[in-house]
């Protein structure tokens, strides 16, 4: 039976295309990246207020836990560990 053999093989290459399709993730590739999980900027953003920040400055609020603009300043857990570990200033 020929033709049984040759549905198999169509079949056979329909499964190895879709295992190698990879996933298009809708996402401008020049949009600026932000916070810990590198994504775009996305609903409402919160900044770090430590002035040596150097790579990320802006976080989602659900990634650092926020629900609302906290007041007055607010340092990333990255900061705010460093700040805890040579606490100087305030104790
Ligand atoms: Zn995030
Ligand atoms: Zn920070």
């Amino acid at each position: 039976m020929a033709a049984a053999a040759a549905e198999t093989e169509v079949a056979a290459a329909a499964a190895a295309n879709l295992t190698g399709m990879e996933l298009d993730l809708p996402v401008d590739p020049n949009e600026p990246t932000y916070c810990f999980c590198n994504q775009v900027s996305f609903g409402e953003m919160v900044a770090c207020n430590n002035p040596d920040q150097s790579k990320i400055d802006w976080f989602h609020f659900g990634c650092v836990g926020l629900k609302e603009q906290p007041k007055g300043k607010w340092y990333c857990s990255d900061c705010a560990a460093a700040k805890n570990s040579c606490k100087a200033d305030d104790a």
